[in-house]
């Protein structure tokens, strides 16, 4: 299996990434940006995370396709386990990929079986090779998409979704940007799909594909890492976060082997709405761990507050336990009753989005109970330049003291102050609001999947002529 140190090296490929108005030379030496790297690079250090497979023989758990719901509790466990092993912090780099080979493979033999085409072999043929190169993917399915009302074939600019540009002999070209794609810059191989359904006239807009991340005319421009760069006192980040890139397809050349859809229109809202529910399934999973960062660091300013058993505290711990066990659960009772389709078996979408959809709407709750516990100093406490000095440094630790000792307590609010009075705060708050899909977008797949017969009839027999007086 790759080590570690393989995944790093192979870095260093020519791709071209920009950080703050600089292209970066090799990503995994640059001072900040190497984090991203080796936070992706904590996955090969796992434990237990390869399996036997039938056909491919030892595989990253990850690309082993789910058949039944103990597989599906199985990668509930791995994402979670490998979230906790990243100090609470998803680990991207083979969970969103696989997602979308999982979708892939669905969505490839439905469209194989309509038009005749091949897809699912290539599908079946990429997901074996990163499978054994023990690859790194990111999925880049947001399109930037422009005026949000119109469809992709109705805006002025039609790269502001990814589409074909040409058809040639041996392959197709793409031209287009994605937003936010995690991990995009630190990845061996992208896989692009569609945002959103599609009408016959966004044909064009229709399109799957994967690409290695050195591949010309890809340009990768990173968010900037203020989490890092504007605390100077972060712990978590110094070690694990994960990067998010503006990522433009100019004309980029994809040859057949690697084109999974093209112009299928009446395919691409079936293809972007599987990945999602693997992916929300996904994002549950990791979400009930990374909760474990904020009950902690609750737990551990009540106790330097002395506080520990004050009513209140106990709701606001409360609180944090309610949202860690419902990402939980919900992962749970997706994975025991999953839609099965051929080989596949499919999250439950309806406990996956319901889940999801608690997890956008409440983690502000979890900020709140960390805030309102911590007290004001995690916006206040002066900095660790401050506290390395040592004509302030005896004054912090006298002042700055607790139920316990003044060192103890400022640890306790560094932490504190990055989870919920920092930049990482708003970087937390966008993606557990937005990642993985929009309230809105939950909201729409909830109201498909939910069964209105038996509400219906209920009331229609209660409200029943017959029965009235
Ligand atoms: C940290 C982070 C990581 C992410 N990682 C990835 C990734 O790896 N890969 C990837 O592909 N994506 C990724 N995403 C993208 C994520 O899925 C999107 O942010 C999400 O789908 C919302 O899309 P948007 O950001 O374009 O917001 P918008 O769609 O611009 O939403 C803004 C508002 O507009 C509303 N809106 C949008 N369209 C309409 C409409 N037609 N009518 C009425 N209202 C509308 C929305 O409901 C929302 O209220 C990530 C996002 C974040 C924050």
């Amino acid at each position: 299996m790759r080590t570690r140190e393989q995944y790093l090296s192979s870095l260093a490929d020519g791709r071209e990434v920009y950080y703050r108005g600089k292209k970066v030379q090799n990503i995994a030496e640059h001072p900040v940006l190497k984090i991203a790297a080796t936070h992706a690079a904590k996955l090969y250090g796992i434990q237990k995370r390869t399996l036997v497979d039938q056909d491919l023989g030892e595989i990253s758990r990850y690309f082993s396709v789910p058949h039944t719901p103990s597989d599906l509790m199985l990668r509930h466990k791995l994402i979670y386990d490998t979230t906790l092993a990243c100090n609470g912090v998803f680990n991207i780099s083979q969970a969103i990929g696989s997602d979308a080979l999982f979708a892939l493979r669905l969505v490839s033999r439905e469209s194989d079986a309509k038009n005749g085409t091949n897809y699912n072999e290539r599908v079946r043929n990429f997901h074996s090779k990163v499978a054994k190169g023990d690859l790194t993917l990111a999925v880049a399915q947001t399109d930037v998409k422009g005026d949000r009302k119109k469809r992709p074939h109705e805006q002025q600019d039609p790269d502001v979704y990814v589409h074909v540009n040409s058809v040639e002999r041996d392959g197709i070209i793409v031209s287009g940007a994605k937003a936010h794609t995690t991990q995009a810059a630190v990845c061996d191989e992208i896989i692009a799909i569609p945002t959103r359904a599609m009408t016959e006239k966004d044909s064009d807009f229709a399109v799957a594909f994967a690409v290695p991340a050195s591949t010309p005319g890809l340009k990768m421009i990173v968010r900037p890492i203020d989490e890092l760069e504007g605390n100077s006192s972060a712990l978590v980040s110094t070690e694990d976060y994960e990067l998010e890139t503006l990522t433009i397809f100019d004309k980029v050349f994809i040859p057949w082997e690697r084109v999974f859809q093209l112009r299928e229109f009446d395919k691409a809202g079936l293809l972007a709405l599987t990945f999602a529910t693997y992916h929300r399934f996904t994002a549950v999973s990791y979400r009930a761990a990374t909760s474990n960062l904020y009950l902690g660091s609750a737990l551990s300013m009540a106790k330097e507050n002395g506080i520990l058993d004050a009513a209140h505290v106990k709701d606001r711990l409360g609180e944090i336990i309610m949202y860690k066990e419902l990402m939980r659960m919900s992962a749970v009772a997706a994975a025991n009753t999953p839609l099965i389709k051929e080989d596949l078996a499919i999250p439950n979408p309806m406990f996956t989005n319901i889940g999801k959809l608690y997890s956008n709407q409440n983690f502000s709750k979890v900020l709140d109970a960390l805030v309102d516990i911590s007290g004001g100093i995690i916006s206040t406490m002066p900095s660790l330049e401050d506290q390395m000095n040592p004509l302030e440094s005896r004054d912090l630790t006298k002042y700055l003291v607790g139920s316990g000792g003044g060192e103890e307590r400022i640890k306790s609010i560094m932490l504190a102050k990055e989870l919920a009075a920092s930049s990482q705060t708003g970087y937390m708050l966008t993606l557990m609001l937005h990642a993985e899909g929009s309230i809105e977008a939950s909201k729409m797949a909830l109201l498909k999947d939910a069964d209105l017969t038996e509400p219906q009839n209920l009331v229609t027999r209660i409200l029943a002529p017959n029965k009235v007086g």
